[in-house]
Formats: C-alpha cells, sequence, structure tokens
C-alpha cells in the first residue's frame, strides 16, 4: 500500500484568499508576522517561515456538509504558496510525538473504531492500515493536543 498525503487542494485555498472569508463566512485573521515560525501552512505543507505573514481561519476541509464534517482552526502562507505535491512521506512539519488519524468514507463520514492518537513513528504504518479496508476512502491527519486539521492520506494513484 502506497500512501499519498495531501495538502488542501489550491481551488479552495485560492477561494479563501480571493474572498478573505473562512467556512464560517467570517473573515479570516491576517498576522502580519509569524514571529516564531512553527505554523504548519495545510497547503504547501510547510512551516510559514519566521517572519514572513499568514492567515488564521477557521476551514472545513471537506466537499459535502454532514454531522462528522468538522470545522476547525488552520494556518496557510499569505500571501498565497503553491501545494504540496503529493508525497508518500508525511509533511516534515511534524514534530510531535503523537498525532490523530481517522478514517472517513467515500460520503465524507467517520468510520467508526478507527480515530486513533497514534505514535508519529508509526503514522504511515496505520494510515496504510485504514486504507486497505474498501468503506475508507481517505484518513485525516490531525494535531493530538488541538484536534487541528493537518493533512489527508489517500491510496497512491
Ligand atoms: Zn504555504
Amino acid at each position: 500500500m502506497r500512501l499519498e498525503f495531501h495538502g488542501l487542494p489550491s481551488a479552495d485555498v485560492d477561494n479563501i484568499h480571493r474572498t478573505g472569508r473562512d467556512s464560517y463566512g467570517d473573515p479570516v485573521e491576517r498576522h502580519a508576522s509569524a514571529e516564531e515560525g512553527g505554523m504548519p501552512c495545510r497547503h504547501c505543507l510547510q512551516n510559514v517561515p519566521a517572519g514572513q505573514p499568514y492567515l488564521a481561519l477557521a476551514h472545513r476541509p471537506f466537499k459535502t456538509r454532514n454531522p462528522f464534517t468538522e470545522t476547525g482552526p488552520i494556518y496557510i502562507c499569505d500571501p498565497g504558496c503553491t501545494q504540496a505535491e503529493p508525497s508518500s512521506e508525511p509533511p516534515a512539519f511534524l514534530d510531535a510525538p503523537h498525532y490523530i488519524l481517522r478514517g472517513y468514507s467515500a460520503d465524507e463520514r467517520i468510520v467508526y473504531g478507527t480515530g486513533a492518537v497514534t505514535p508519529r513513528v508509526d503514522l504511515t504504518v496505520y494510515a496504510a492500515h485504514l486504507l486497505e479496508r474498501p468503506d475508507i476512502a481517505f484518513v485525516d491527519l490531525r494535531s493530538a493536543s488541538n484536534n487541528c486539521f493537518l493533512c489527508r492520506i489517500y491510496r497512491a494513484s
């Protein structure tokens, strides 16, 4: 099982930059400078460089709406950046000891029993295990401490 880690689609990120609105319809927060750096951009899957501007906003990283398509905080580069190439490796900014992995069906509903706080060193093994199942279309990787969406994992095409 080969995996692909994906950043947010450019169409979605372009829409955020164009409208200045988040998934609630509220104005995005514009921060003049990432003083310390370390804010992970969900589009280029790199940390916003120290001293560079960025956006903080509530985002729902799903195409549809149902009770499981939660909205939460993300950062993205400002001005825009280039979407990360799909990678077989997790983003380099992942430096916490644990993350949440959770499987979703093709209709963007949580597949119960798949959500697990997972040691960073086991992310690819557990994601591959979940994506072996035909009822799982993708796996979301989230912060274990803050639950923020970080990236999405698919079967490599
Ligand atoms: Zn970026």
